[in-house]
């Protein structure tokens, strides 16, 4: 028997891939399934809106924060200038509010308001304050009497221009003059509608107002000032009126809604010389804070779609001008500001989005890292585990291998002790057969051995006679009997010695007739008929003869035991060759037949069944071992041969003896 090849190596026993479970070895565990599972749709779907919020918070913050630090440094440019402006106005203005003061202490003038009437003083008047006008640069120097008539002017000399005559006792500025007051205000000439700021002082008589003197000055250096501010602009006087402004359409436009008296004093006093004031066209509304008299504005309401400056790109700053209750205002445009807001909340955003990005790129960038480490962790996890696995699976493979090596070795040792054992067994068989052939010998062997006696004994009477030739016939008969008895002895020494199972080129007539014949009395005292079919040198098998013999020695003797109580007692021996098939169908050595046919009981079916089990007999005890058949197969199986027994379709028994043929060259073979 032959060692099966067993895998010893880690890549034999290792099954591939695939077959891992079925190896009831644990599969390679996946990195990816345990540190980082797929992050569910919902879940990166919210991290995506978060990062969105994200970059739209620091976009409108950075927008926040820009719009914040540009408008402040806007405001405190814009209050830088203001104040400029203010300076600047105030300056124009105030430069010559001491005149009318300055005129009351003239002489001619009081002269001239002590006596109006004298043409002289007139003059001299007139010529003191043309020069004075002349000198100052104002647009007019005037005096008025106590009821508001203008006695002299700057301008007299210019015909239809001249003041003088002209009652203005209307004006506010002459009003509050008369009340003892310096008068101050804006207004527009009633004469040529030119604009201006009057400044009135009382001229007294001791304590008593008798006159008012008058000065109109021009406001057109403000109007060339706007560009200073670098903005819209206005003045507004106290009646929050535009009088000047960088933009021509919001001249003469009320900022507040003018309260009902307070138009019927205009009316009155043709500060804006009758003209209709209209509302400021953009929505304003102003804070004064009382202390600084910094003016801060916000637009309200909405703003007509066609106006230049829009509601929210405007910036409202002002300042009431020292003493004159004038309001000055610019209008910054904060669209740059808005704009660049827009451009650093955009960056803000961007960089956000980009740290956000970076941040992501960083994290994905460690949980790659992460997995690597860990699926390499695990793969040297598993590389152990296997080839632990492998090292186990190699020692058990090296014991398996091992123990089949001594499992063949025993078997080995078995085998050899059942040959030796069945050598026993057939030789125990062969005993036990001549054991029962005992008898019959004996009486085979009686007739010749009485014969010989009485023959031997006559040869002694012949012999005292004298008779030699008759002595000589006696001895002549002894001899022939004793080769005849050696006959009888001669087949059973040959069966009764133990031979060497080793196939030759065997006769099968020859075996048969070997076995009949120890079976020859047996034969004739129980009258059965013998069939004997084979031929000398017809039939030859590859096997032992005397092992044959054996065979078929205890397949007659069964074929005799069953036919015992059988009325028509036929023993039929058939050899014949046949060719036989192997599993493909193809010719195959041919094969030796031999049929040992009876007229017997035949085989029950319980019979038939255990026919070749050890032990079992139908005989009685003493009669049968149970072994016959057994050992005849295994004879016929080590000569790679078969036994077979059936039930004849006419009764009887038959069974069967396939060998392979002898093959005619047995040198060859
Ligand atoms: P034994 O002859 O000692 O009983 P065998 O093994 O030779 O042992 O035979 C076993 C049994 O098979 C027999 O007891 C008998 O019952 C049955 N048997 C064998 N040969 C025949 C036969 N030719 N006809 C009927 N029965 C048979």
């Amino acid at each position: 028997m032959s060692t099966p090849a067993l895998p010893l190596s880690p890549t034999d026993a290792a099954p591939p891939g695939g077959a891992a479970a079925e190896s009831g070895m644990a599969p390679l565990p996946t990195p990816a399934a345990s540190p980082s599972r797929p992050q569910p749709l919902v879940r990166r779907l919210a991290l995506g809106l978060a990062a969105l919020a994200v970059v739209a918070a620091c976009g409108s913050l950075g927008y926040l924060f820009s719009e914040r630090q540009a408008t402040a440094a806007l405001r405190v440019e814009a209050n830088y200038r203001l104040d400029l402006f203010a300076a600047a106005v105030e300056g124009i203005v105030k430069r010559l509010e001491h005149v009318p003061a300055t005129v009351q202490l003239n002489q001619d003038i009081q002269a001239l308001l002590r006596d109006p009437r004298r043409p002289q003083r007139v003059q001299e008047a007139n010529t003191y304050l043309r020069r004075l006008n002349a000198h100052l640069g104002s647009i007019s120097v005037f005096v008025l009497n106590e009821r508001g008539v203008v006695l002299a002017s700057s301008n007299a000399d210019q015909g239809d221009d001249s003041l003088v005559g002209e009652d203005l006792s209307f004006r506010p500025y002459f009003l509050d003059a008369l009340s003892g007051r310096v008068g101050r205000h804006f207004a527009i000439g009633v004469r040529h509608g030119e604009p201006g700021y009057f400044v009135s002082h009382p001229i007294r008589d001791g304590a008593r107002v008798i006159g008012v003197a008058a000065i109109k000055i021009g406001l057109q250096p403000v109007d060339q000032a706007w560009a200073m501010l670098g903005a819209p602009a206005l003045l507004a006087d106290l009646n929050q009126v535009v009088i000047l402004s960088s933009e021509p359409q919001w001249r003469y436009t009320a900022l507040a809604e003018l309260p009902v008296e307070r138009r019927v004093d205009l009316q009155l006093n043709r500060l804006y010389n009758g003209l209709r004031i209209p509302p400021f066209p953009l929505p304003v509304q102003l804070h004064v804070d009382e202390d600084s008299q910094v003016i801060e504005g916000v637009m309200r309401g909405g703003v007509p779609p066609r106006e230049r400056l829009q509601r929210h790109d405007m910036l409202l700053l002002g300042r009431t001008l020292d003493g004159m209750d004038w309001r000055l205002l610019t209008f910054t445009d904060l669209r740059g500001v808005r704009n660049q807001a827009l451009a650093h909340g955009m960056l803000s955003g961007l960089a956000a989005g980009f740290l956000l990005l970076l941040a992501l790129f960083l994290a994905q960038r460690r949980s790659i890292v992460r997995q690597r480490l860990e699926a390499q962790r695990m793969l040297e996890q598993a590389n152990a585990g296997l080839e632990q696995k492998v090292a186990r699976r190699t020692r058990a493979l090296s014991e398996t291998n091992a123990r089949l090596r001594r499992e063949v070795a025993e078997r080995e040792q078995a085998e050899q002790t059942l040959r030796a054992a069945q050598d026993e067994l057939v030789q125990a068989a062969k005993l036990a057969v001549l054991g029962q052939l005992a008898t019959g010998i004996t009486h085979e062997l009686t007739q010749p051995l009485g014969a010989i006696r009485t023959l031997s004994g006559n040869a002694e009477e012949f012999l005292r006679r004298g008779e030699l030739k008759a002595v000589a016939g006696n001895l002549g008969i002894v001899a022939r009997l004793v080769d005849q008895m050696g006959g009888i002895i001669q087949p059973l020494k040959a069966f009764a010695r133990k031979s060497q199972a080793t196939p030759v080129r065997c006769d099968v007539a020859h075996a048969a007739a070997s076995a009949l014949f120890l079976f020859e009395q047996r034969l004739r005292k129980e009258r059965v008929e013998l069939r004997n079919g084979c031929e000398a040198g017809r039939v030859f098998a590859w096997c032992d003869p005397n092992r044959l013999q054996q065979v078929l020695i205890n397949l007659i003797g069964n074929a005799l035991d069953a036919m015992r109580d059988a009325p028509a007692k036929v023993l039929t021996l058939r050899a014949d060759l046949e060719p036989a098939a192997d599993g493909d169908g193809a010719a195959a050595a041919p094969r030796v037949r031999i049929d040992v046919l009876d007229s017997g009981s035949g085989f029950s079916e319980q019979t038939l069944a255990r026919l070749f089990e050890p032990f079992f007999t139908t005989k009685a005890a003493g009669a049968g071992l149970g072994l016959g058949l057994v050992i005849s197969r295994d004879i016929v199986r080590d000569f790679r041969g078969e036994l077979e027994a059936a039930n004849r379709a006419e009764g009887g028994a038959r069974l069967t003896v396939r060998l392979p043929a002898a093959p005619d060259n047995p040198e060859a073979s």
